[in-house]
Formats: structure tokens, C-alpha cells, sequence
């Protein structure tokens, strides 16, 4: 809600008080009422009237393969108005319902898995959401995302969170809309509980969501057909950075670096190298050649990383759909395989 529609909503809400009290014959009626505005959560604010920079705005969808960057974005506002999404909370449980919905509405085959887990803030009920777009042959390329956000107050992760489930939902919708069947399934993970529950990352405090996938898979045999991983996470930052995380498989990172680069995005995907703990880890624990695209945590997102200012003013429809052009790029390249 922008300035202008608050005074008027005050006006009238005002105007309606002293038409009351005059029909119920209040004496203070001579005197100015006081109205109090609903409260306003402070995220609102950043989602009202934001609009991106003439210089982030995405190109048209043609121009990335078909994925949209202008709905990705408005994906991220949406994540963003549920407020702040801790693992647990009901802000969580109504953008999973939210996610459900649209993607069936993609058309997308949707499972899910409710289950809870043991955290330091006690039992808390987590639901994994994956969706299946069938193949013609055994194999399956993995996509995922962490759809939670870290539990700190005013947080609403619009980047660490919002971002990477945007990209995510955009290309279930490409991908579910596609007619015939490409050589190997694509599976498009949205987890829970990525983020620690306590302030500092240690472990078995983070990736509740994936290590609870990646143990079911290893139950149901899935795991074992799982030609490659691909894991996005905050990738939505107007300075993006994209290091080579050394804890990823050496010719997945390759592949997808290979794909950047002929796409022309060197300046983002970079030679640097840096290490991170991610989702990735809970399927390379099981052997899963697996990558990380993440925004490296120590160059520009460092600023705003797991603070209040992670909201929308940091995000970038342009690199939302350079991102989602090279992961369908690179899925392209792992049908070939
Ligand atoms: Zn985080």
C-alpha cells in the first residue's frame, strides 16, 4: 500500500467514526476521533509500489530460451507478501499450498511429503514438494530449490529463498507444458528446511528437506538413476556472482560453466572458486553428481545475506532469467548424455 491510499483509507475510516458516533449521540463527537490504522507488517513496505530498475528489467522471454524473467520476478513479490517463512510456520504452509496450486495449474504432476522433523526449536512439520516430468528412458535430472527462509525477524529473503523457488516455478511451467517426452525425466525439488534453525549453520541443524528427498529416494531406488543434480539458490541479486563451488561434481559444474559461457554470461558465471554448504550436499553425501548455482556468499550478496535488506529492492528480473536460461540450457545438455 503506497502513501497516498493509506491517507485515503485513514480518511474515510475517519469519516466513518464520526457518522457513528453522531448516530449514537457520542459527546466527544465534537472532538477529532482517533483512528487507528491496521498494522502493517514491515515487509509490506517492500512489496508495495517497488518496481525494478529500467536496468534490470528482464529481456523478453524469446530471448532466454522461452523463460520469462518478468514472471519470475513477479513470483519473487508473490513468496515475498507471504512475509517472513520460517520452517513450521503457517506463512510456510500457506506459500506451500501456493506452490502446489500453481504448478498443477502448469499442468505438472505434483507429489508431496509431509513429515516433521527433530530441530532444535523442537518437532516441526516440514513439507517437500516434488514435481515429475516423465521421460522415455530410466534417468532422472534433478532440480531443486529451498523454499523456506531463515528465521530471523523482519526477514523475508527475497534472494535467499523467493529467488532460486521462482526460477524453479517458471521452468516447471515450461517444462510441464512441453508435449513430448525428452530422453530422461526432469524432477523439480522444492524443499523444506534448508536454512538452521539455530543462527549458526552446523550440522544436523540445516537441509531437513533434502536429506529427508534424498533418503527417500535411496529407499524407493530413485536415487540410484539420478543422472545429475542442479540446485539454485539466491540467484536473484542485481550483483551477481557465481562461483565454482569446490564442493560440487568437477564436470557438472563444468558443463554448466560451459553452457554459461557459450550463452555469453562469463561476467556472472565466473572461474572463481569457492566452497558452500547447500542442498547439494544431502544427495553428493549419496553419491549424486550434484551442483551448486548460488551468488557467492563472501563477494557482493555478503551486504545483505541473512539481513532485513534481503527484500526486493536487491532483486533482478534480468539475472532471474539468465540463471533459468542456463539451467534449461544445461538440462539440455545432460538430455544428451
Ligand atoms: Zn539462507
Amino acid at each position: 500500500m503506497n502513501r497516498e491510499a493509506a491517507w485515503v483509507k485513514e480518511y474515510w475510516l475517519g469519516v466513518l467514526a464520526i457518522t457513528l458516533m453522531m448516530a449514537m449521540g457520542c459527546k466527544s463527537g465534537g472532538s477529532t476521533p482517533e483512528t487507528t490504522a491496521p498494522a502493517q507488517p514491515p515487509f509490506m513496505s517492500a512489496v508495495a509500489g517497488h518496481a525494478p530498475a529500467t536496468e534490470d528489467e528482464a529481456p523478453p522471454a524469446d530471448k532466454t530460451g522461452g523463460f520469462d524473467g518478468k514472471r519470475a520476478y513477479e513470483q519473487v513479490v508473490r513468496q515475498v507478501s507471504f512475509g517472513p517463512r520460517p520452517a513450521g510456520s503457517a506463512a510456510l504452509a500457506q506459500l506451500a499450498s501456493y506452490l502446489e496450486t500453481e504448478l498443477k495449474s502448469y499442468g505438472c504432476v505434483v507429489e508431496t511429503d509431509s513429515f516433521s522433523a527433530d530441530t532444535p526449536a523442537g518437532r516441526l512439520p516440514m513439507k517437500n514438494i516434488l514435481v515429475k516430468i516423465p521421460g522415455q528412458k530410466p534417468g532422472i535430472i534433478l532440480l531443486g530449490t529451498h523454499y523456506d527462509t531463515k528465521k530471523l525477524d523482519n526477514f523475508v529473503g527475497a534472494d535467499d529463498g523467493a529467488s532460486s523457488t521462482a526460477v524453479m516455478l517458471e521452468l516447471a511451467r515450461l517444462l510441464c507444458a512441453q508435449k513430448q517426452p525428452e530422453k530422461y525425466a526432469v524432477w523439480i525439488a522444492f524443499f523444506d528446511g534448508e536454512e538452521a534453525v539455530n543462527k549458526e549453520w552446523k550440522d544436523p541443524d540445516n537441509r531437513y528437506g533434502s536429506r529427508q528427498m534424498a533418503a527417500r529416494m535411496a529407499t524407493s531406488g530413485d536415487l540410484k538413476n539420478i543422472k545429475a543434480f542442479a540446485l539454485a539458490d539466491i540467484v536473484g541479486g542485481r550483483k551477481l556472482v557465481i562461483a565454482r563451488d569446490t564442493e560440487s561434481t568437477k564436470w557438472l559444474v563444468d558443463l554448466v560453466w560451459k553452457t554459461a559461457a557459450q550463452l555469453g554470461y562469463k561476467e556472472i558465471f565466473v572461474d572463481q572458486e569457492s566452497p558452500v554448504s547447500d542442498d547439494h550436499l544431502s544427495f553428493l553425501a549419496r553419491g549424486v553428481p550434484s551442483v551448486d548455482i548460488i551468488n557467492d556468499l563472501n563477494g557482493p550478496l555478503s551486504v545483505y545475506w541473512h539481513t532485513p535488506e534481503d527484500n526486493l529492492d536487491k532483486i533482478s528480473p534480468k539475472n532471474l532469467a539468465i540463471v533459468g536460461y542456463v539451467v534449461l540450457e544445461s538440462v539440455k545438455q545432460l538430455q544428451q548424455k
